[in-house]
């Protein structure tokens, strides 16, 4: 039986510690917070005192942590990963996380003889519950079958892309769209809502039109339209406006790295992150609606 060490069991990692207990491996989690290793245990898993602790005796180790420097600080910190795994240990880390943090940390695994995949995922936390992520993984072609049965236990489209790194590249393109499209999609049923017309029915129209998108179809950000979205249940995450901030932030990185003009991603993050410091950090991203909200009627147009 393939052991793993689970580390970050929080929104997203604890559905997916629980499918893979469902799926018959031995999971042991590790997670800074003591309520959540708790929550892990409650699903089947057993519990570790410390990262290290996780990943002793662990064939694979997962780990789901919110963004770069707390996968650093747990790969490098003192008794982290890099220092805890055995050697030949797979490391699979599915955070969000800059592509380029990416590859120096599986420089620093391979030097210690381990070997690393990044395997980020898109779905949210009802895919994660049902099983049925999108993976992209970066890695060796090896080593991407090597982590393929456990993967395949969390998701339903285990696609590797390329090699260490690509995973997260693939991941921050992704959600740039994603992030610009809830702002334009909030925009858009703004103008709807002032000019009084249904947004149920607006709804309808671009879902058969040019506008349609993944993000007004299944995470719709007016409430009462798509029933499991987070708007329906009081914005709930879901995925975090302080999580959506980060990754069109990784994506506005990355390109200015690479010299590349953007102009909307950069605009989006504004959004989020202005949305954030007014409170809405920790619900879910498409709570940016609430925030676009109409001034004042005596504001001078
Ligand atoms: P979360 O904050 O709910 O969970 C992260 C967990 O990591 C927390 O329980 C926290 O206590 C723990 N943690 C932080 N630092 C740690 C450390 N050094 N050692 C051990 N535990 C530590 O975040 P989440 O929503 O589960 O997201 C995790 C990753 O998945 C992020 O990179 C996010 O961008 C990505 N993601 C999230 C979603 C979503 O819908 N929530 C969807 C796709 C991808």
């Amino acid at each position: 039986m393939t052991r793993i060490g689970f580390i970050g069991v929080g929104t997203m990692g604890l559905p997916m510690a629980a499918n893979l207990v469902k799926k018959g491996f031995a999971v042991t989690a590790f997670d800074m917070n003591p309520a959540a290793v708790k929550a892990a245990t409650a699903v089947g898993a057993a519990a570790a005192a410390s990262a290290a602790e996780a990943v002793a005796g662990a064939d694979l180790v997962i780990t789901m942590l919110p963004s770069s420097p707390h996968v650093e600080s747990a790969f490098t910190g003192d008794g982290g990963v890099l220092m805890a795994a055995r050697k030949g240990t797979l490391l699979v880390d599915m955070s969000t996380i800059d592509p380029a943090v990416t590859r120096r940390l599986a420089a620093a695994a391979a030097e210690r003889g381990l070997r690393f995949v990044d395997a980020p995922v898109s779905g949210g936390v009802p895919r994660a519950t049902d099983g049925t992520l999108a993976i992209m993984v970066g890695g060796a072609p090896a080593d991407f079958e090597a982590a393929r049965p456990a993967l395949a236990a969390m998701g339903a489209n285990v696609i590797h892309v390329g090699e260490v790194g690509s995973g997260e590249v693939a991941k921050l393109c992704n959600n740039l769209i994603a992030g610009v499209a809830a702002v334009a999609v909030s925009e858009a049923f703004r103008i709807a809502e002032g000019f009084g017309v249904d947004p149920k029915v607006i709804t309808e129209v671009i879902s058969k039109s040019s506008g349609n998108t993944w993000v007004m179809e299944h995470m719709h950000p007016v409430p009462g339209l798509v029933a499991r979205s987070a708007s329906t249940n009081e914005y709930r995450p879901g995925f975090m406006t302080d999580l959506m901030c980060k990754d069109v932030g990784l994506a506005v990185d990355a390109a200015r790295g690479l010299r590349i003009p953007l102009f909307v991603a950069p605009a989006a993050q504004q959004v989020y992150r202005l949305a954030s410091s007014h409170g809405l950090g920790r619900k879910d991203f498409t709570s940016v609606y609430t925030f676009l909200k109409p001034s004042a009627e005596n504001a001078p147009v």
